[in-house]
């Protein structure tokens, strides 16, 4: 069975988790190890687990993590040339066997994953989507495109799952306080994809069969969930396409954990992890109690309550709905 994740995605780290039942791994880990780790727990996985960790590119919101998770976990990073020459030595000390290059364009082998890298626009040394082929799924992961372009969108066509970047509404950039070399950035060929691109791409894909759309590494200051969605949905609504008739279209969060994705055979389904992967200090109990209804178990690293690297235990907390 398939199960693919979105632990944290933005503009303030992003990780993805995806297994194949047998092989676990991670696409980047722009975060600390340790909100990555008690993430993982609260999706009943654990990093001892996992076979890889693969980086799109060196920025820190896809990178903060990567050093310290091979480390602790003798797990191999993959990345471009280019990405490896543009770390440098940020990740670290690895073993030799730790790092591993490919050349994007060119597939490679994980276990029974079958691994396509493919070249994006976007403002760094050698940058990267994926595509994984498994079981007979396509399943894509693209995000910081400066545009979309043929060669890209061809990439993504025939994906049965995919999480796509919609990062900003071009209207909140252009009128938000960033500054303008910022703005321009942002929107230049090399920045970051907006709302209304990712809406008609979505849009297209799913016509041609995507199953579950999710929308990835939006920008804190220049987007919200809610506009996001609806720009999509404008977009498929344009082709009769309406989210929960025969595909499912989600907002994979800053901060939280996505649904999880499960693909078994012909069934595609999505399954909402309530409260997991949500930052300690959102884990107060004020913070359950503004959650009517909510039931359920949230584990926790004690050492991120505490704020100290002196202890590895784990926390249950379980909620229990009120009546
Ligand atoms: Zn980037
Ligand atoms: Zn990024």
């Amino acid at each position: 069975m398939i199960k693919l994740v979105s632990l944290f995605s933005g503009s303030s780290g992003n990780c993805i988790f995806l297994s194949d039942g047998e092989t676990r791994i991670l696409l980047d880990a722009g975060l600390s190890g340790k909100r990555i780790e008690a993430s993982l727990s609260a999706v009943g996985e654990h990093p001892s687990d996992l076979r890889a960790i693969l980086v799109t590119h060196e920025h820190s919101d896809h990178t903060m993590g990567i050093g310290v998770l091979a480390r602790r976990y003798k797990v191999p990073i993959y990345a471009s040339g280019g990405t490896w020459e543009a770390m440098g030595t940020f990740p670290g000390k690895l073993a030799p066997g730790q790092q591993c290059r490919f050349v994007p364009g060119e597939r490679f082998h994980i276990g029974g994953m079958e691994i396509e890298p493919f070249p994006i626009p976007h403002d760094a040394a050698e940058p990267v989507g994926y595509s994984f082929h498994m079981q007979g799924r396509k399943i894509t992961v693209a995000t910081d495109l400066g545009h979309m372009n043929r060669a890209l969108l061809r990439n993504l066509e025939g994906s049965d799952i995919l999480l796509l970047e919609s990062n900003h509404d071009i209207g909140m950039l252009k009128m938000g306080r960033y500054p303008w070399p910022l703005k321009q950035r942002i929107l230049g060929d090399h920045g970051h994809l907006c709302n209304d691109m990712a809406g008609k791409v979505v849009a297209h894909l799913v016509a041609n069969g995507a199953r579950c759309v999710l929308l990835g590494h939006l920008s804190h200051e220049n987007n919200f969930p809610e506009l996001a969605w609806q720009t999509a949905a404008n977009a498929l609504a344009e082709k009769n396409l309406i989210p929960g008739e025969g595909f499912h279209l989600e907002v994979a969060r800053r901060d939280q954990t996505s649904s999880i994705v499960w693909v078994d055979g012909e069934r595609i389904w999505c399954e909402p992890v309530p409260f997991a992967g949500l930052a300690p200090e959102q884990l107060t109990l004020p913070g359950l109690q503004q959650m009517p209804g909510f039931s359920g178990a949230a584990k926790l690293h004690v050492a991120d309550l505490m704020g100290t690297d002196e202890t590895d235990d784990w926390l249950t907390i379980r909620v229990a709905e009120k009546a």
